[in-house]
C-alpha cells in the first residue's frame, strides 16, 4: 500500500488551467508555457524533485524578487498542501531573511500567517504530518492507549514474515516503559520515518530518533519511545522473531523523566 502511494506521489501530473484562463485568448502560447510546460512538464517532474522540496524553491525565488501579490499567496497556499507546516513555513522564512532581505520577508510573513491560520485544530496538523509522510498514519492506536501518555496511531504494514506497524505519536505523547520479552532472539527494531522523536533504554541517556535512524532493541531490555516535545514524530516498528516472545508494560515515563529531555 505504501509503494502504491510512493508511485501516485511520484507520478502525480500537475494540472494547471490558470494561464489559459486568464490569459488563453490574450496571449495563448504564454497561457500554453505556462499550464503545459511550468506545471505540466516541469512541477510535473516530482520523482526528481519532490513537490515540497519544489514549493520551497518557488516560494523563496518569489520571496527574494519581493513579489508578494497573489502569486505569493498561491505558492505558499500550495506549499501547505505540499506538506510544508507552520513552523517550517516560519523557519523557511526567517532563513530567506538573511539572504533575500528583512523587509520582504516581513511582507511574506503577514501572507503566510493569514495561510498557515487556521492550521492549529490537532486534526489539521495530523493532516500535515500526513502529507511529510509515505506510510499512513492509520487509525487511533486504543488497544494500546492505555500503555501510552498521549495519542497514537498505528497503521499494521506487514503482518507475514516479519509483523512490521507505522506507529505515529502526536507531539509529547510515548509509551511506558516497557520489555519485549523473549528466551531465544526477539526484541524489536525501530527506523524513523518522520518528525523527531526519542528512544531511551533505562540507565542509559535517551537517543533522538530522526527520519531514517535505526534503532535495535534487544529482548529483556527495559525501554520506552515516543515522539519529542515539539514534534509529531513517526517510526517503523519490527518485531524480531523468538521464542517465548511476550510484551510486558510497565510504569509510564513521568513528566519529570521526560522533561530532562532536550528540547
Ligand atoms: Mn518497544
Amino acid at each position: 500500500m505504501a509503494i502504491i502511494t510512493l508511485q501516485s506521489m511520484a507520478q502525480q501530473k500537475i494540472i494547471q488551467t490558470a494561464g489559459r484562463e486568464a490569459l488563453g485568448e490574450f496571449a495563448p502560447e504564454f497561457a500554453r508555457l505556462n499550464d503545459d510546460v511550468l506545471f505540466g512538464e516541469v512541477w510535473s517532474r516530482n520523482h526528481l524533485l519532490s513537490l515540497r522540496d519544489r514549493s520551497i524553491v518557488t516560494v523563496t525565488a518569489l520571496i527574494s524578487q519581493g513579489i508578494t501579490d497573489s502569486s505569493l499567496v498561491h505558492h505558499l497556499q500550495t506549499a501547505k498542501k505540499n506538506g510544508i507546516t507552520r513552523t517550517e513555513i516560519a523557519e523557511i522564512i526567517t532563513h530567506a531573511a538573511f539572504y533575500a532581505g528583512w523587509p520582504k520577508v516581513w511582507a511574506a510573513f503577514r501572507l503566510a500567517k493569514d495561510v498557515w491560520n487556521e492550521d492549529t485544530t490537532p486534526e489539521d496538523a495530523k493532516a500535515a504530518f500526513q502529507r511529510e509522510m509515505i506510510f499512513p498514519v492509520g487509525e487511533p492506536n486504543t488497544a494500546y492507549a492505555k500503555y501510552f501518555i498521549g495519542n497514537s496511531y498505528l497503521a499494521p504494514l506487514s503482518s507475514e514474515q516479519v509483523i512490521v506497524s507505522n506507529v505515529t505519536f502526536e507531539p509529547g505523547c510515548r509509551n511506558n516503559w516497557h520489555v519485549h520479552k523473549a528466551t531465544k532472539g526477539g526484541g524489536q527494531m525501530l527506523i524513523g520515518v518522520a518528525g523527531r522523536g526519542w528512544y531511551q533504554e533505562e540507565g542509559k541517556p535517551a537517543v533522538e530518533i530522526l527520519p531514517g535512524t535505526v534503532i535495535h532493541i534487544p529482548a529483556n531490555v527495559k525501554h520506552w519511545h515516543g515522539a519529542a516535545a515539539d514534534s509529531w514524530f513517526a517510526h517503523l516498528a519490527f518485531s524480531v522473531p523468538g521464542e517465548n516472545t511476550d510484551n510486558v508494560w510497565l510504569e509510564p515515563v513521568t513528566d519529570k523523566e521526560y522533561k530532562r529531555l532536550k528540547p
